[in-house]
């Protein structure tokens, strides 16, 4: 195999693969934003990855800022994940019964998360975001929730609510195949919208069973959620019985070794919310997830308690040593500083091509988290995100995927930067986007 931005055949084996899939798989993909349809053109099939890399089916190498959506913190095939996992594939695939390794990525994640007390692993975000809103109906016995638009908690009924609904009105859905009647209790509100919180509380404060957030929104590329408003989050929720749950899947030991909350604790004595759930990074990139929280919250779960939850792979023994082994690698001292000074180094050099191009541009990171706008300004809410430049963006995607750098295929995606990036590939990047950018 080569190892450079070669791509030398003039056969495009990605189309041939993709054709191929066409044909058996619906969309060619096993997972909708992978088939490249909000910016055209073929997705690249990757035939393997190291470290900051990956390449396609054409032999051609990219930079890899999605890296997996979230997980491959470390990049990709780390020696001392690889390690565990060979190591415990060879002790056998799964058991369905307990073992050692699964309270050990318990406690790790207890000892570095302090709000949670108690968890339970399950094997996708999906699954631990639906179990962690069962829980929280479960504890309060009430049926109404709140999310943001533009959030996405995975794809459980409840969840997959129409973004954009009005206050007074309960969430249409967003799939076929999800009844309304299984939305009427999820109510949408707009992320960061203050006087909207409030009246939703003083609405429905005693039929709410918890408001569910992620703290720094990922699926609408890259928004925070401000500090008075995740303030006024905990406080109402307190005053009215209902749970604050953060979604973490995408931040949790992403954006800081403790998660976005041990940021918001920093600007809020005392916070913490009642039920995290997390993902993404914990799996190191298998399929791994967790919910947890406070101990009466989490006693509620079968067996102990009347909310029922189960999982035949849940906690699987080959995940859980490909986690621990991540969450060891990234509680190094001075990891995250690390890499938030990387992923810093790509944002600015990003921010000043394109001000040297006269393009408008917004970018901010956390961690090694980032998102980027051609807007001027950060945005506050979906809406806002949703007014960016599509087309320009496309052609921004593209120019960088011709120039071997792969960002997600969508505007309203974040970006990942690992440990594993280089000054160097982050310096490519850069200077591939100002390429791009004196184009646009
Ligand atoms: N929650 C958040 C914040 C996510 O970003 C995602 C996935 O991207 C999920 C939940 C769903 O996780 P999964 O894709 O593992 O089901």
């Amino acid at each position: 195999p080569n190892t450079d931005n070669i791509g030398a055949s003039t056969v495009d084996l990605n189309q041939q693969l993709f054709d191929r899939a066409k044909t058996i798989i619906p969309g060619g993909v096993n997972s909708p934003v992978r088939a490249f349809r909000a910016v055209g053109g073929t997705p690249r099939f990757v035939q393997r990855a190291q470290g900051a890399h990956f390449w396609d089916a054409n032999a051609k190498r990219y930079i890899d800022y999605i890296g997996s959506w979230g997980p491959m913190i470390l990049g990709h095939g780390h020696p001392a994940v690889v390690d565990a996992v060979q190591r415990a594939v060879t002790e056998g695939f799964s058991y369905g019964a307990p073992t050692e390794r699964e309270i050990d990525l318990a406690q790790a994640i207890i000892d570095l998360v302090p709000s949670i007390e108690m968890v339970r692993l399950v094997s996708s975000g999906t699954e631990a975001a639906m179990s962690a809103i069962r829980l929280a109906r479960g504890a309060t016995g009430r049926s109404k929730f709140i999310k943001f638009e533009g959030c996405y908690h995975g794809h459980a009924d409840a969840l997959l609510v129409k973004a954009g609904s009005g206050l007074a009105t309960f969430g249409n859905p967003t799939s076929a195949g999800v009844p309304p009647e299984v939305v009427q209790h999820t109510l949408v509100l707009e992320y960061n919208n203050l006087t909207q919180l409030e009246e939703a509380f003083a609405l429905h404060g005693a039929e709410l069973a918890c408001v569910m957030i992620e703290p720094i929104a990922g699926n609408m590329n890259f928004v925070r959620a401000s500090v008075p408003f995740m303030k006024r989050c905990r406080e109402l929720c307190t005053q009215h019985g209902a749970l604050l749950v953060f979604d973490e899947v995408m931040t949790g030991f992403r954006v800081a070794l403790g998660g976005a909350q041990s940021i918001y604790a920093k600007h809020i004595p005392g916070f913490a919310p009642d039920i995290s759930v997390l993902g993404k990074v914990i799996g190191g990139g298998m399929p791994l997830a967790a919910f947890g929280g406070r101990r009466s919250v989490m006693e509620m779960l079968a067996p102990l308690g009347p909310v029922y939850q189960a999982g035949t792979l849940s906690g699987n023994p080959v995940a859980t040593a490909c986690g621990l082994a991540t969450l060891q690698e990234i509680s190094r001292p001075g990891f995250f500083d690390t890499l938030a000074s990387h992923t810093r180094e790509l944002v600015d050099g990003l921010k000043a091509a394109a001000n040297a191009c006269g393009v408008p541009f917004s970018a901010d990171s956390e961690g090694g988290m980032f998102g980027f706008f051609l807007l001027p300004q950060l945005p506050q809410n979906y809406a806002t995100v949703m007014t960016s430049d599509g087309p320009r963006f496309n052609r921004l995607f593209h120019g960088l995927l011709d120039r071997g750098v792969y960002i997600a295929p969508a505007l309203y995606e974040a970006g990942f930067v690992s440990a594993a990036h280089s000054t160097d590939d982050i310096a490519q990047t850069v200077a591939a986007a100002r390429e791009v950018f004196e184009a646009l």
